[in-house]
């Protein structure tokens, strides 16, 4: 018989808030863990570092409207609400909030957070509304939850810049964790979108670790050509998937996107986003910085 305890599940915003405030009264740090659900090791390993760093573990889960754009996958975006709760049951996550999209926007809601300049590219640039919806959301979810520290993946590299930048400008009380990603044994990023992909699907996907692993590997023998270190990544996904949105090196803390024929300083990002058939997957890796997706020999 297993003697897991069920996690607290919680919808209400003041109930949420109430608690919280418990424990920050009891001079205790709260942490918080925002998600979509489906959840996977990528999110577990970020309720592991939030438990690391703070008393008391919260973890969102809210597939929030605002942040998809007009024919995207709000509607099959993966739920499942019970599993979820049976994998924070192993973990040290403490609440599980649940808020619905009533609740979050009731009728009326008419104020949005923009963080500007690093929402111009990458995925902002195919997804013009998403980082509004992201920081908007986030915002709100800091103001009910009022987190001492966050955690979110590298993952959604760009996402983590925006919030640690929306943070810092608005000064939120609040200290904002990147978290590595957590790849399946093969090099693919996890993702709740993976559960997408068919068999064949699934093999193309690896093109994206295997590409980012030949420009660490290039990077490491000295390479610093960003049009040669770009195009390891390139070449392979463009030869594996079906439709490229972008595939893009960067300056990791500004964002900004450097051209084919710029020297990469000691950290350059790598960072894309592709669709096999109508999944779309994103990946990415800071040249100098990051573990390679795969060893490198
Ligand atoms: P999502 O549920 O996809 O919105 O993601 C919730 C949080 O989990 C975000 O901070 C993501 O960056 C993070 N995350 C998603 N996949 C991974 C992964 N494979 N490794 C690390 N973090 C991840």
């Amino acid at each position: 018989m297993s003697t897991t305890k069920p996690i607290r599940i919680i919808a209400d915003i003041a109930e949420v808030r109430a608690e919280c405030d418990r424990v920050r009264a009891a001079g205790k740090c709260v942490g918080l863990v925002p998600t979509m659900g489906a959840l996977h090791e990528g999110h577990l390993g970020l309720v592991d570092r939030a438990s690391e760093v703070s008393d008391f573990v919260v973890v969102s889960i809210f597939v929030n409207p605002s942040q998809f754009g007009p024919g995207e996958d709000l509607d099959r975006y993966p739920r499942d609400l019970e599993g979820d709760a049976t994998k924070l049951a192993g973990r040290k996550a403490n609440l599980v909030f649940t808020p619905t999209p009533e609740t979050m926007y009731p009728p009326g809601f008419s104020t949005n957070v923009t963080v500007n300049d690093l929402t111009d590219g990458l995925c902002g640039a195919s997804r013009p509304t998403h980082f509004r919806g992201v920081a908007t959301v986030v915002t709100k979810l800091f103001n009910i939850v009022g987190p001492c520290r966050a955690v979110f993946g590298r993952k959604d590299y760009q996402q983590l810049q925006v919030i640690m930048r929306m943070a810092r400008d608005l000064d939120m009380p609040v200290e904002v964790i990147g978290a590595p990603t957590h790849r399946e044994a093969d090099g693919l990023a996890m993702s709740s979108r993976n559960a997408y992909l068919s068999a064949s699907e699934r093999e193309r996907a690896l093109s994206l670790s295997r590409g980012l692993t030949a420009a660490h590997r290039l990077f490491e023998a000295g390479e610093r050509n960003v049009g040669n270190l770009r195009r390891a990544v390139d070449e392979p996904v463009t030869m594996s998937t079906d439709k490229i949105d972008y595939i893009t090196a960067a300056n990791p803390d500004t964002l900004e996107c450097l051209s084919d024929s710029a020297t990469a300083a000691e950290r350059l990002l790598i960072a894309l986003a592709t669709r096999l058939g109508s999944t779309r997957l994103i990946d990415n890796t800071v040249l100098g910085e990051d573990d390679p997706p795969q060893p490198l020999s």
